[in-house]
């Protein structure tokens, strides 16, 4: 895929957060940032066959452009939910210009064949990186490894492997699947949900609103002992393990101790974790119904100190769109599940930036971009905005406020928990290597204004 080609300049932007000034895109790379001279009027040939393009990017902060660790497209198999394309547009419309898309489909991508199909929907979709996530185990079976060494070496490169939906959870075949992608430099991405504790039914943190609300109880330590089993296990190989959508005090802890032996494990904290609580379940509305559940504030406060603090690495969305037909049932029978990458950044800005001022806008694009990009090893994704850099960047407006539509999504689906919400902090633009991908809600826009 090759960049936009002509020139772009993003004038007077504050880049991070800090200093504004003009950034130059040619061909899809940072060219030059400072002052560049003012071209005037309409857009202009630069000679080279390429148009000028300019936004105006005044009083806006410029970070990389954000990378989602946990995304569900859907595609193959639930095209009524959301298809490569309607995903791809939601991310590009929520600022990110890269996403991992989990394994969870219909077929199962546990093959390289399937692998290099997302792939090549994404590719034709044309508005984000689709990185096909790989199943650690054949059918999401949780028994058979599935052909991690053949999804690495496929066209789609695959580096992040989960069975996300479930937990593996059979340590032994954890254990095998930690050694076999220490291989290829690949991660283990892990849903911590031991089935004994918490078994499919359970969908409301357990504590006295589950008591209270006569809701299947999903308690904490299921999610806890599974973490703690895992770093060991990581220890053991010397492998890569990620902890998928961290939701407890207890397995922070548990990760600030591996980290601190040096183990090599990551961390990915969801927006929905860190801002709404199981308190919201008391109106049995299926919106609010996710896994792991939603937990008390405790457990919120944790984690945004946690992720402030390093000890999670980054912030995933784990957007998981359903149709009507499978989230509008009553609230034990609903599917588990919220959108999430259209107000993902507005999210962490409300409640982290804005609310207890725990993350500054240099910390956003570390944990949004530069880290989750790290972790699936994207070399051109969540670069330092400097010359030379592929210019995948986002402009986001810091202050403004704007309430959530759930009508106005891009994604296919309608289980968006923030309708009706005011949020402070709004994505403007989104340029994937110097192509304005999303622009003020609308896709690759003809103008910039
Ligand atoms: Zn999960």
């Amino acid at each position: 895929m090759s960049g936009h080609t002509g020139e772009l300049v993003i004038r007077g932007a504050r880049i991070l957060g800090g200093e504004a000034a003009d950034v130059l895109v040619r061909d899809g790379v940072v060219a030059e940032i400072g002052s560049i001279a003012t071209t005037s009027g309409k857009p202009k040939s630069t000679g080279g066959g390429g148009v000028r393009r300019q936004v105006d990017a005044d009083g806006l902060v410029l970070l990389p452009g954000f990378v989602d660790l946990h995304t569900h497209l859907r595609e193959p198999g639930r095209e009524d939910a959301e298809t490569i394309a309607t995903g791809s547009a939601a991310a590009a419309a929520g600022g990110f210009t890269a996403v991992l898309a989990m394994a969870n489909t219909d077929p199962v991508c546990d093959t390289a064949e399937v692998a290099e199909r997302v792939l090549d929907l994404g590719r034709a979709a044309g508005l984000v990186d689709v990185h096909p996530v790989g199943a650690v185990s054949k059918g999401l079976a949780g028994e058979e490894l599935a052909e991690l060494g053949l999804m690495a070496r496929s066209r789609a490169r695959v580096r992040v492997f989960s069975d996300d939906g479930r937990c593996v959870q059979d340590a032994r075949l954890m254990r095998r699947a930690l050694d076999y992608v220490k291989a290829f430099d690949g991660v283990i991405s892990q849903h911590s949900q031991d089935s004994r504790l918490a078994d499919g039914k359970a969908c409301c943190h357990e504590g006295e609103l589950s008591g209270r609300l006569g809701l299947p109880a999903w308690p904490a330590v299921a999610e806890e002992i599974i973490v703690a089993r895992d770093v060991q296990l990581a220890r053991h190989t010397g492998s890569r393990v990620h902890v998928a959508h961290v939701s407890t005090a207890e397995s922070v802890e548990v990760i600030r101790w591996a980290k601190a032996k040096g183990i090599a494990v990551t961390a990915e904290v969801t927006p929905h974790h860190l801002a709404l609580g199981t308190e919201l379940l008391t109106g049995y509305d299926p919106v609010f119904k996710v896994n792991p559940p939603l937990r008390p504030t405790e457990d919120q406060l944790a984690l945004r100190e946690a992720l402030a603090e390093g000890f999670i690495d980054c912030v995933a969305t784990d957007h998981a769109p359903h149709a009507r037909h499978d989230k509008e049932h009553a609230f034990p029978e609903a599917a588990f599940g919220m959108l999430g990458l259209e107000t993902a950044l507005a999210v962490v800005a409300e409640t982290l930036v804005h609310g207890d001022a725990q993350l500054d806008w240099g910390a956003v694009a570390t944990v949004m971009s530069v880290a989750p990009a790290r972790i699936a090893r994207l070399a051109d994704q969540g670069r330092p905005i400097a010359v030379g850099a592929p210019a995948n960047l986002v402009l986001v407006d810091p202050d403004a406020a704007w309430i959530v539509d759930a009508a106005a999504s891009q994604s296919r689906s309608r289980n968006n928990p923030w309708h009706g919400r005011s949020l402070r902090g709004q994505v403007i633009a989104t340029f994937r290597r110097g192509e304005c991908t999303a622009y003020r809600g609308r896709l690759r826009p003809e103008e910039l204004a």
